[in-house]
């Protein structure tokens, strides 16, 4: 089956309201590649600017965390009724940052999973072992537990509609990469927990991306391997020239 290659900027946050309508300009047009699926995740407030600039581009914009009520007394939350309403398409989940800082464990991932698709946003999630858990030779359980949890009560119509991201947290914004093989060897076992969960015709379905230090000099590599769908990217999705060149090189 082949899957459609999908590039995801994550932009954390950085840029203002007119730093991303500038950006956008000048991608307009150049990020866009027949068959390459190209997503911007930016930060809340650029999200109604950047949707209204994407109208008529095959450019999606999608946002980097959701509450998983629809609404009520969460303060400084953003739901995925919100989201849905601007018109955001997708919506990262479980970024490991998130995890790490704000304490969001797998049920709170597998819930805004939920969330997610109950607005019909399409969920980026991430999973991925810390150093110390790849050194202890954890990395597939890591993996696996966190891919089950996110999956939890998803029908199979669901599952082969969420990307999944695995990004090695030691790769991320440190400029070191997993190899184009590690990665491979871990999203095919990835693939392997969807198969087991849902059969094979929707883990097939599925699209894993990569997502470490990746640069437009490595993308190519990893989008390579048979079961790499894209790259979920952040330092090297900032700059447009890099971003052109991250959905080119897909
Ligand atoms: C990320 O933010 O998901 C990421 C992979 O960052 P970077 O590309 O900078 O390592």
């Amino acid at each position: 089956m082949s899957r459609k290659p999908i590039i995801a900027g994550n932009w954390k946050m950085f840029k203002t309201v007119s730093e991303a309508q500038s950006f956008f300009s000048e991608v307009k047009g150049k990020a866009e590649v027949e068959g390459v699926e190209s997503v911007i995740c930016a930060p809340f407030t650029a999200l109604p600017a950047l949707v209204e600039a994407a109208k008529g581009t095959n450019i999606a914009i999608g946002a980097q965390n959701l509450h998983f009520e629809d609404n009520g007394a969460f303060t400084g939350e953003i739901s995925g009724v919100m989201l849905a309403d601007l018109g955001v398409k997708y919506v990262i989940i479980g970024h490991s940052e998130r995890r790490a800082y704000f304490a969001e464990s797998d049920e709170i991932v597998n819930k805004k999973t939920h969330a997610a698709f109950k607005h019909g946003l399409t969920p980026i999630v991430c999973v991925g072992e810390k150093l110390e858990e790849r050194e202890a030779d954890q990395t597939k359980e890591v993996c696996k537990v966190q891919t089950e949890a996110a999956f939890q009560g998803l029908s199979a119509e669901q599952a082969a509609q969420v990307v999944i991201a695995y990004e090695p947290i030691w790769a991320i914004g440190t400029g070191k990469s997993s190899t184009a093989a590690d990665a491979e060897d871990v999203i095919a076992y990835i693939r392997g927990i969807v198969a087991g969960l849902y059969g094979e015709a929707t883990a097939n379905a599925v699209r894993i991306q990569y997502g470490g230090s990746v640069k437009p000099n490595n993308v190519t590599e990893y989008l390579g391997q048979a079961n790499i769908d894209g790259a979920l990217v952040g330092g090297a999705s900032l700059e447009p020239a890099s971003y052109i060149a991250l959905v080119e090189g897909a």
